[in-house]
């Protein structure tokens, strides 16, 4: 049965319209004849003066000129010369939804994952950032970038970054729920799955504050190395008020954290790093440093406190070793933290990203010196899950924008949802987005036992192994399956995806960032192997839990067969890492989702990632596959 709203864009309505039909006259032919003559004498006189310098231009000028002569004609005679036609078969707006309830793998997954007491709060934020927010807030932010102001007008340095109100609002909207702290805050249970529900949703709204969120977030279980700098530090950064004000901390009571690793030289091997610290006294864990130096990114510079690596100049020679450098100084004036200039990057446009020189600036040492990487690893850890989280947040807008579409817009007599071959290509796109989302909450839990784990006094627990292997895991494969599921999802709306105001491009264009930071795709490869080295028990942890499905379904059974195989050859293990890595991270969504998703869901995953019945784009599954099946559960009926 149709809706009626899909009957409403039935074919006499809509579709089967010959293409061009209704379609404004083209500038050259809606001339009337008689102003032709005009016209052409106006563009010789405009060519004449010589002032355009090419043919091109010319001819824009030329069309303005006509239908401005045009138009005054027909005014005079008392028409409306604008109601050239009717708008039809256009797509209604996608707004005043849950995107919580509405994500019903989600909701699943948090039900599942014991966070089911997080459910109306995340309903809460869903309807919220599935309102208003999602349509205008995102985009101001991103059409509006933020500015560099190196100077104030008399010559000062003044290092700030100006953004556009509505980046502070949805800041302010990720504060205030949360999304930085609740597992540090919260008594309840499972709180970073509950953390991961709330996160996901609201980066359906805009990507770009992602960044200064996550690593508020993520900066809190590296602050705890050095126990009196997270008894000053660790209250700001997990308040739950936001104050943008370049300020005191204390005084304002909350503070946005920053990381800053990447050097000219070197990113992904930061132990290139060569910025120093030195001592300003003795040295060592929590002592006052000194930093001169240079980061080549450094992203939400307008951060209160940075985690910055540098090289420990101590007495005795320490090496790469963690900071803390906040951007005022206890004294009130402003630390020697200069921003060089802000990125053009490819999308990621409401967010800053900077480069920065470290002119003596007054940092902490934040752990034990030459300890950089392991005291700043635990941070980088969380703004891995995150990536993974996020990604599964760009999917699921990516399917939940095309099935929409779909179902209100006709081609060749049918709306397009019900076209057998855009079948397949949805419901191939709603397969991956729900893979993405099962693995993404099974990661939040492992957090949480990890944590438990750890509070009682462990430190190689399973979940803490299988946290480890399943975020680098996880990382790799969920961040490269975004930007072409992103294209695809994009080209589901034809040329209207192509166009700013659908918010596909910003999908688009932010979906490769999550795969290059905190790890690019090789290095999250070699990640994998450096923690099955540090301990092969992490594989039998993660083997585990993919045999929890074992038996239920064949082609998992062949493809996790493979996979153990892979091992047999050391020698070539780091040339076949992104294989290997690939065929862990699809049977692990694989044994989730036979556990459990819907059978046609499950299915249409096997088949296609694990059985290789598929091709190499999406909208290549099994013709037998049970598409209205997969496609109804991303849809929510109040929008079919
Ligand atoms: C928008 C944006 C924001 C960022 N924000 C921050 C920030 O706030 N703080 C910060 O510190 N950094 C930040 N970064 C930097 C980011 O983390 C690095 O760009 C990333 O870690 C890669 O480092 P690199 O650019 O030096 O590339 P490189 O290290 O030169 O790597 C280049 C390529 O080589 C591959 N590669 C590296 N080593 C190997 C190997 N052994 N074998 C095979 N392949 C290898 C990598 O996977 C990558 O594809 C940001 C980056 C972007 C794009």
């Amino acid at each position: 049965m149709l809706s009626p709203t899909r009957a409403a864009a039935r074919p006499g309505h809509g579709a089967g319209v010959p293409r061009g039909a209704g379609a404004p006259p083209r500038c050259a032919s809606s001339t009337p004849p008689g102003a032709r003559g005009r016209r052409v004498g106006v563009a010789r006189a405009l060519g004449s003066a010589s002032l355009l310098p090419d043919g091109a231009l010319r001819e824009r000028r030329f069309c303005f000129t006509t239908r401005v002569a045009s138009t005054v004609s027909q005014a005079a005679r008392g028409q409306s010369p604008w109601q050239t036609h009717s708008v039809f078969n256009q797509v209604p707006p996608l707004q005043d939804i849950d995107l919580f309830e509405s994500n019903v793998p989600l909701v699943e997954a948090v039900e599942r994952e014991g966070a089911g007491w997080v459910r109306s709060r995340a309903s809460e934020l869903g309807r919220f950032v599935g309102g208003e927010p999602k349509q205008e807030w995102g985009r101001l932010a991103n059409e509006n970038r933020p500015v560099l102001h190196t100077h104030d007008r008399y010559g000062n340095r003044i290092d700030e970054v100006e953004f556009h109100p509505a980046w502070h609002q949805l800041m302010r909207m990720g504060v205030e729920h949360e999304l930085h702290c609740l597992p540090w805050r919260s008594e309840e249970p499972f709180a970073h799955t509950a953390r991961a529900a709330l996160y996901m949703t609201a980066m359906q709204a805009e990507a770009g504050f992602a960044c200064p969120i996550t690593m508020t977030f993520a900066v809190v279980p590296a602050l705890r190395a050095q126990p009196e700098l997270a008894a000053e530090w660790e209250p700001l950064v997990t308040a739950n008020t936001y104050d943008p004000r370049l300020i005191d901390a204390t005084h304002k009571g909350c503070a946005i954290s920053g990381m800053a690793m990447t050097e000219k030289q070197g990113g992904s091997d930061v132990r290139s790093n060569t910025t120093v610290a030195h001592p300003l006294g003795g040295g060592g864990a929590g002592a006052e440093y000194e930093l001169v130096g240079h980061k080549w990114f450094c992203s939400a510079p307008m951060s209160d406190v940075f985690l910055v690596l540098a090289q420990a100049a101590d007495a005795d020679g320490a090496g790469l070793s963690c900071f803390l450098l906040p951007r005022i100084l206890p004294d009130g004036s402003r630390n020697a933290f200069h921003i060089q200039r802000l990125k053009d990057k490819l999308g990621n446009h409401s967010n800053a990203s900077s480069e920065i020189e470290l002119h003596g600036a007054w940092a902490r040492m934040v752990g034990e010196p030459g300890r950089g990487v392991a005291t700043i690893i635990e941070m980088v850890g969380h703004t891995r899950l995150d990536c993974v989280i996020g990604s599964a947040a760009g999917m699921r807008s990516a399917v939940l924008t095309a099935t929409h579409h779909t179902a209100h817009r006709s081609a060749f007599g049918k709306l397009l949802i019900d076209q057998p071959l855009m079948r397949n290509v949805l419901a191939d796109l709603c397969v991956e987005s729900e893979a993405s989302t099962i693995l993404a909450m099974r990661l939040a839990r492992a957090y949480d036992e990890a944590h438990a784990d750890a509070q009682a006094g462990e430190d190689s627990s399973d979940a803490q192994l299988f946290k480890r292997l399943a975020t680098a895991v996880g990382k790799y494969w969920t961040c490269k399956r975004a930007p072409n599921h992103a294209f695809e999802a994009l080209e589901c709306l034809g040329g209207a995806g192509y166009v700013e105001e659908s918010g596909m491009p910003r999908l688009y264009r932010e979906a490769p960032l999550a795969s290059i930071w905190e790890g690019s795709g090789n290095v999250m490869s070699l990640d994998v192997l450096r923690a099955l080295g540090r301990s092969p028990r992490s594989l039998e942890v993660f083997l585990a839990e993919i045999e929890e499905a074992r038996g239920a379904n064949a082609q998992l059974d062949v493809r996790v067969a493979e996979l153990k195989g892979e091992f047999a050859d050391p020698e070539t293990l780091e040339a076949r890492a992104r294989r290997v890595v690939e065929s862990m991270a699809v049977c692990l969504q694989g044994s989730l989702l036979v556990r459990y998703a819907p059978a046609p869901v499950a299915d249409a995953f096997c088949a296609s990632r694990l059985g290789r019945d598929g091709g190499l784009e999406y909208g290549t599954l099994p013709p037998g596959s049970d598409f209205g099946a997969i496609i109804d559960r991303t849809l929510p009926a109040a929008l079919a």
